[in-house]
C-alpha cells in the first residue's frame, strides 16, 4: 500500500477501483460524474473498513480526498436500510471547524449522494439561522455543522440529536486549536452511545488522541502519510526577510508572473487587514478573509479568487482552514504560525489534487525558533532560497550569516538550481558565483551558528528531487 497522501493513483494497487471498494451502483455513478476515476490512498484504507461499521481515525491531510472516504460509506450505510431521519434530526452528524469545510463537506455529500437520494443540511455561524432551523424541520440523513451553533440550536430545539447513528469529527485537531473541545464534549454527551464514529485530523497530537480514546470504540487507524508529513507535491522554501522588510518583499513577490493563484498567510486578523492596505497601496489586486468578515464578504473574495483574474488571498489560519480551491500556485507564510502543525495545513492549500505547488514562507529574527520548530517535526530542513540584499549590507541577515561561519546560499536560485524568476533574481545576483560553486539551496547553516536539527533526508537531496517535480510552466497554463 502505498501510504502518501496524496491524490495521484496509488502505484502499489493498481487494480483498486472505486467498484473494488464495494460501493454500490448509486455512487459509482455519482463518482464517475465528478469524473473521479481512481480512489485516493485515504478512500483504499478507509472505505472497506467503514462500510464494514468500524470506527476510525483517519489522520490524512486536506487535499487528500478524505471527505470522500468518510462520505461514500456513510451514504451507502444509511441507504442500505432506508430509514429516514424524524423531524429536526439527523442520522449522520459532521462536526468541522469552520463554515467554509461544513459548507464543502455538505457539497460532498450532495454530489456523492445524487444518486442515493441523500438529503443534507449544512448550520454554521455568522448567518441567519432561520434558514438552517428551516432546513432541519423535516429531519436530513446528514447534518454538517460547526459545533457552536450546533449547541446554539440543539438548545432552541431547533435540533434534536437523539437518533445519530454516525459521527463524525472532521479536523480534529483544528477544532481542539479552535476551541470548541467543550462545545464538541456536549454535542457527544447527547448523542446514543451505540454509534459509528470516525475521526479525521491531519495531524495526532495528544489532546486529538485523548477525544478519540473517549468517543471512539476499538477505532482502525488509518494514516495516509507520515503524521505531519506535508504533501509531496508542495515544494517548501524559506527566505530570511527582516521584519521591516516583509512588506516590500512581498510586493516584489508578488509582481512576478509566475505568482498565479496566491494565498498569504498572516497571524492575526490585524495582520490581515494592514497587508490588504498595504498591497492596495502597492497596486496589488487582494482580499482579505478571516473571522471578522461577514460570510458574503467571504463568499465574494473566495469566488474572485476561483476566478481566472485572482485577486493576492491574504488569510487567517482560521479562515483559510476551508479554502479548497485547485490551482493555487503559491502559498505565503508572512509570518510563521506558532504551532508548527499550522504550518503543514497551511501549505496543505497548494499541491492539491496531485498538482504541484510551491510554499513560501518568509521568516525574520523573531521567527528563527518557530522555524525550527517547523523543521523539527517535518524532521528535515526546509531549503533557503534567497538572502536578501541587507545580507551584503550590514544588515540583521548578514550577521546571521556570518554568524553560521559560510556564505550566503541559495541566492537567486530556484530548487533546481536554475536562476528563479522575479525578484530573487535581481536580489541575489550578486551571490550566484556563490551558488554556482557548490552552495545548494538546502545547504542552510544554522541559525545564529548554532547545530542544526535532524536532516533526513539531506537538504539538497530534498530541494533536487523537488525541483524534478516542478513543472513551473503548468502554473502559468493552468491559470
Ligand atoms: P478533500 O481532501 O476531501 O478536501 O478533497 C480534495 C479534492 O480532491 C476535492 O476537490 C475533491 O473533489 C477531490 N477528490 C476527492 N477524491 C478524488 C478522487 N478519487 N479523484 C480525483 N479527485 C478527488
Amino acid at each position: 500500500m502505498n501510504t502518501t497522501a496524496s491524490l495521484t493513483p496509488t502505484t502499489e494497487t493498481p487494480a483498486t477501483t472505486f467498484a473494488d471498494l464495494g460501493l454500490s451502483a448509486h455512487l459509482l455513478e455519482a463518482l464517475a460524474a465528478e469524473g473521479y476515476s481512481v480512489p485516493t490512498p485515504i478512500q483504499i484504507r478507509a472505505v472497506p473498513p467503514l462500510l464494514a461499521g468500524r470506527d476510525l481515525i483517519g489522520c490524512a491531510q486536506t487535499g487528500t480526498g478524505k471527505t470522500a472516504a468518510f462520505a461514500l460509506p456513510l451514504i451507502q450505510r444509511m441507504r442500505a436500510d432506508n430509514q429516514r431521519a424524524a423531524a429536526r434530526r439527523c442520522r449522520a452528524l459532521v462536526l468541522a471547524p469552520t463554515r467554509e469545510l461544513a459548507g464543502q463537506i455538505h457539497q460532498g455529500f450532495l454530489a456523492y449522494g445524487r444518486f442515493a437520494g441523500i438529503t443534507a443540511a449544512v448550520i454554521y455561524g455568522g448567518v441567519s439561522q432561520r434558514p438552517q432551523a428551516a432546513a432541519m424541520q423535516r429531519g436530513v440523513d446528514v447534518l454538517i455543522a460547526t459545533p457552536g451553533r450546533l449547541v446554539d440550536l440543539v438548545g432552541q430545539r431547533l435540533v434534536d440529536l437523539r437518533s445519530v447513528e454516525y459521527l463524525v469529527l472532521d479536523e480534529a485537531d483544528r477544532m481542539l486549536d479552535m476551541g470548541f473541545i467543550h462545545a464538541i464534549r456536549r454535542i457527544v454527551a447527547m448523542l446514543p452511545t451505540d454509534r459509528q464514529t470516525l475521526l479525521f485530523s491531519a495531524t495526532v497530537p495528544a489532546e486529538v488522541r485523548e477525544l478519540a480514546q473517549d468517543f471512539l470504540r476499538n477505532p482502525l487507524e488509518v494514516k495516509t502519510a507520515a503524521q505531519a508529513t506535508p504533501a509531496e507535491t508542495v515544494t517548501p522554501s524559506v527566505w530570511f526577510v527582516p521584519k521591516r522588510d516583509k512588506k516590500a518583499k512581498l510586493v516584489e513577490l508578488l509582481r512576478d508572473k509566475a505568482m498565479g493563484r496566491v494565498i498569504v498567510f498572516t497571524r492575526t486578523k490585524h495582520g490581515a487587514d494592514k497587508l490588504h492596505r498595504d498591497l492596495d497601496k502597492a497596486g496589488i489586486a487582494a482580499a482579505a478573509i478571516h473571522g471578522n468578515k461577514s460570510q458574503n464578504h467571504r463568499e465574494r473574495a473566495l469566488a474572485a479568487f476561483k476566478s481566472p483574474r485572482p485577486p493576492v488571498l491574504i488569510a487567517t489560519d482560521i479562515a483559510a482552514r476551508g479554502i479548497d480551491v485547485d490551482h493555487v500556485s503559491h502559498v505565503v507564510n508572512y509570518e510563521l504560525p506558532h504551532e508548527p502543525e499550522t504550518y503543514i495545513h497551511r501549505i496543505g492549500r497548494t499541491g492539491r489534487a496531485g498538482q504541484t505547488g510551491e510554499a513560501v514562507s518568509f521568516c525574520d529574527h523573531e521567527e528563527r525558533p518557530r522555524l525550527a520548530a517547523i523543521e523539527r517535526l517535518l524532521r528535515r530542513q526546509i531549503p533557503q532560497l534567497n538572502v536578501p540584499p541587507h545580507a551584503a549590507d550590514g544588515g540583521e541577515e548578514r550577521s546571521i550569516e556570518a554568524a553560521a561561519g559560510r556564505r550566503p546560499s541559495g541566492a537567486g536560485r530556484s530548487r533546481s538550481g536554475q536562476p528563479s524568476r522575479g525578484p530573487s533574481r535581481q536580489q541575489g545576483s550578486g551571490q550566484r558565483g556563490g551558488q554556482r560553486s557548490g552552495q545548494r539551496s538546502g545547504q542552510r547553516g544554522s541559525p545564529r551558528g548554532a547545530p542544526r536539527e535532524v536532516s533526513a533526508p539531506a537538504p539538497a537531496a530534498v530541494a533536487t528531487t523537488a525541483a524534478s517535480k516542478l513543472p513551473r510552466k503548468k502554473h502559468r497554463r493552468a491559470l
